[in-house]
């Protein structure tokens, strides 16, 4: 029997293939069989040896996907075919990416598997625009939380997180916006709290608009932003108004502030 390497999960990042670790690129070097997401940018498949096996297996939100238990039993197959097996998923494996899940499947078919972290989208999509997510002047943290409610699982506490004054960075929010900032606005959240949303970060195709709690959804609809988006709810996004100017602000409702430093609390 041949030699069995261990799995290498490898967090490829937002989109730009520079925000690869030096790391990931040694391990899609070394592959001789990738299995990628669909939302990894295909400029970083040129770290692939060129006889590497590229197979995609995408897992987008509502479009076809491969199945979960398909993608964990092509991993284990290779592997045991001594394969050097890279998962390559986008920004982070552990955060949205089901790596968790993946790591356990591995490891009962008895497979040792490696971690690479990446760039997650929820903290490099808001540094992109000057969102500093967790700027002590206005918030005690971020909160990255799924807009997105899968069967058989409950949505985020939106009341707990419009009382807990953290910055919230919504990962697939886009479909469900509306339901979301309804959640916040019962909660007790301003209505004119700063808000941003930040769509294919990273890619030559990244735009933003910067507006408020209450005018997400139709800043949204309006520009046709799009999945994959991040949003980005706080008042460290008044931040990223003072450094882009009132040009990412359609509906003038947040006030750019003259510094960064005086952004957080310029709410009325
Ligand atoms: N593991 C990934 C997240 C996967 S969940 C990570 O750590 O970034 C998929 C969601 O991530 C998308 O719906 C979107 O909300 C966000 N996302 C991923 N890449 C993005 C990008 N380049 N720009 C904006 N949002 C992105």
């Amino acid at each position: 029997m041949s030699d069995v390497f261990p799995v290498t999960l490898v967090g490829a990042g937002p989109g730009d293939p520079d925000l690869l670790t030096v790391k990931a690129i040694r391990a899609l070097r070394r592959a001789t069989v990738v299995l990628v997401d669909d939302l990894v940018d295909p400029g970083v498949l040129r770290y692939t040896r060129r006889t590497a096996r590229v197979i995609h297996v995408g897992k987008r939100g509502h479009c076809k996907s491969t199945p979960q238990v398909f993608i964990h039993r092509l991993m284990v197959a290779e592997a045991k075919r001594g394969e050097r097996v890279v998962r390559l998923k986008g920004g982070d494996p552990f955060v949205f990416g089901r790596g968790g899940e993946e790591c356990d499947a591995l490891r009962e078919a008895g497979i040792e598997v490696e971690v690479i972290g990446g760039i997650t989208a929820g903290i490099a999509a808001p540094a992109s625009i000057g969102i500093p997510v967790t700027d002590r002047r206005c918030t005690r943290g971020v909160a990255l939380v799924t807009g997105h409610v899968g069967e058989g699982s409950e949505p985020p506490d939106w009341a707990a997180l419009a009382a807990s004054g953290l910055t919230l960075v919504i990962y697939m929010g886009i479909a469900r916006l509306q339901d979301i900032v309804d959640a916040l606005i019962d909660g007790g959240m301003d209505r004119a709290t700063p808000a941003a949303v930040i769509s294919r970060a990273h890619t030559p195709q990244q735009r933003h608009r910067v507006c408020t709690l209450a005018t997400l959804p139709d800043t949204v609809t309006r520009e046709g932003l799009a999945s994959p988006s991040i949003v980005v709810i706080g008042d460290v996004v008044a931040a990223a108004a003072a450094m882009t100017g009132a040009a990412a602000c359609p509906d003038g409702a947040l006030k750019p502030a003259p510094t960064a430093a005086a952004g957080c609390g310029t709410r009325r």
